[in-house]
């Protein structure tokens, strides 16, 4: 929604969304709305755990449209731009953050211009492969604010939010040092400010009746300071809004749940990832679990939801701090627990760390520790934390609080805890 925001900056440019997986759209209907549209350029977004997927679907689109412009951006292809050109035949990878970069192409390309440029890798004529620099947006203030048009908000949701419902960015980067994370383009935290944060919200709940909604921050509260100007921002709005963020244990206190409550926020994601503090340290959190305990239990007591991620099979995980996160989870009383199996991520700290252990191939994609059970553990933490008699006669209070949600809701969640991440049907409900 942002790049389209930005492309349709660039003049006489008609710009389509083609919202494949909201919309339940097949690869056949996909190729197919795109050949009718006839469009000069692609880009798509390239799925890590369905890379080779997204990877044929590209052969197949330059195949049916030899003359368009075909490129992809995202955290493979970003960091291994010629194999990404070479296997899915396309012309350009976009390296970074796409959004200027994508408008930068669409000017030259308006212009009858080269496709090379800044955070663009491609092959030069003559067959001489162009390598791309990351790029950053230094200032997140002078982006358009994201293309709701493009999207059927209908489509949206998350488990017992009601609609119209969509979601912003309002930072991009996470400046934590977890060693395992495939961040929103790198460690520095750019940041809109307040004032294009607030403006944002409000001109999607003025211009397409938005009600419900998510920041998908890496860390929304990464900044104390930040986070209050624009809890006070909404809240002085007095907007009918529900929405929900992403946070970390120790960037929320009191002070800043109280504020979130206020100014609407209903349920917090916190990446908690463990119970004990040998995993947390073999993750490379930087804190102390008894550092950050009063503040998870001062979310627990501002009224706030509490969603607690959490992260299991990582090489230094034995039975007893398995043990000690589905305990700390149970003395949290989340609402959800979500939980995943640790991936090696390529480019990331861990991956480089753990190298020798690590069983990698690009295509066909595989990401995996050579040790490493499946997805039992997940499967063992979903059932022994949400099939208890008391989780569920506790959710049932909970059921009656949303009942125009609840059957529904409850199904979908319910899918969701049994599906495994791996399986390409499970929806992302949380
Ligand atoms: S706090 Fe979250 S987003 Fe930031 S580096 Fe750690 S895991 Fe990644």
């Amino acid at each position: 929604m942002y790049l389209s925001a930005s492309a349709k900056l660039v003049p006489n440019t008609e710009v389509r969304l083609l919202d494949c997986i909201a919309e339940g759209i097949s690869s056949d209907d996909a190729v197919h709305r795109i050949n009718e549209f006839r469009p000069d350029v692609v880009l798509a977004i390239m799925a890590i755990e369905y890379f080779d997927n997204d990877v044929m679907f590209l052969q197949r689109l330059k195949r049916e449209l030899p003359m368009a412009l075909i490129g992809c951006f995202g955290h493979l292809p970003g960091n291994f731009q010629r194999e990404t050109l070479d296997a899915a035949k396309c012309d350009f990878v976009l390296v970074g953050e796409p959004d200027q970069s994508f408008k930068q192409l669409l000017e030259r390309r308006a212009a009858g211009g080269e496709t090379a440029g800044d955070g663009v890798a491609c092959y030069a004529e003559g067959s001489d492969f162009i390598p791309a620099e990351f790029q950053r947006i230094e200032d997140i203030d002078v982006l358009p604010y994201a293309d709701q048009d493009a999207i059927d908000h209908s489509l949206y949701s998350e488990p017992f939010f009601g609609k119209p419902y969509t979601v912003f960015q309002s930072s991009r980067g996470c400046p934590f040092p977890c060693s395992y994370c495939v961040r929103s383009y790198g460690r520095k935290l750019v940041m809109a400010s307040a004032v294009h944060v607030v403006g944002e919200v409000e001109a999607a709940v003025r211009d397409h009746g938005i009600r419900y909604f998510r920041f998908m921050d890496d860390t929304f509260t990464a900044s104390r300071k930040r986070v209050l100007k624009i809890c006070d921002g909404l809240a002085k709005l007095n907007l009918d809004i529900s929405w929900s963020c992403l946070t970390r244990p120790n960037t929320i206190d009191a002070e800043v749940a109280a504020a979130l409550k206020k100014a609407g926020c209903k349920r917090v994601y916190v990446g908690i990832e463990s119970g004990s503090q040998k995993v947390l340290d073999y993750l490379n959190r930087g804190y102390k679990l008894d550092a950050v305990m009063d503040n998870l239990r001062a979310v627990r007591a501002s009224g706030l939801e509490m969603v607690g991620w959490f992260i299991v099979g990582s090489p230094a995980e034995e039975r007893e701090d398995f043990e000690a996160s589905l305990q700390l989870a149970r003395d949290l009383k989340l609402e959800f627990v979500a939980v995943s199996t640790l991936v090696p991520y390529p480019a990331t700290d861990l991956y480089e760390r753990e190298q020798t252990d690590i069983e990698f191939s690009l295509l066909p994609y595989r990401c995996v520790f050579t040790e490493q059970p499946g997805t039992e553990l997940e499967s063992e933490f979903y059932k022994r934390y949400y099939m208890t008699p008391s989780f569920i006669v506790g959710k049932m209070g909970y059921l009656a609080k949303h009942p125009g949600q609840s059957a529904k809701g409850a199904k979908e969640f319910l899918q969701y805890v049994v599906t495994s991440r791996r399986n390409p049907d499970r929806k992302d409900l949380l």
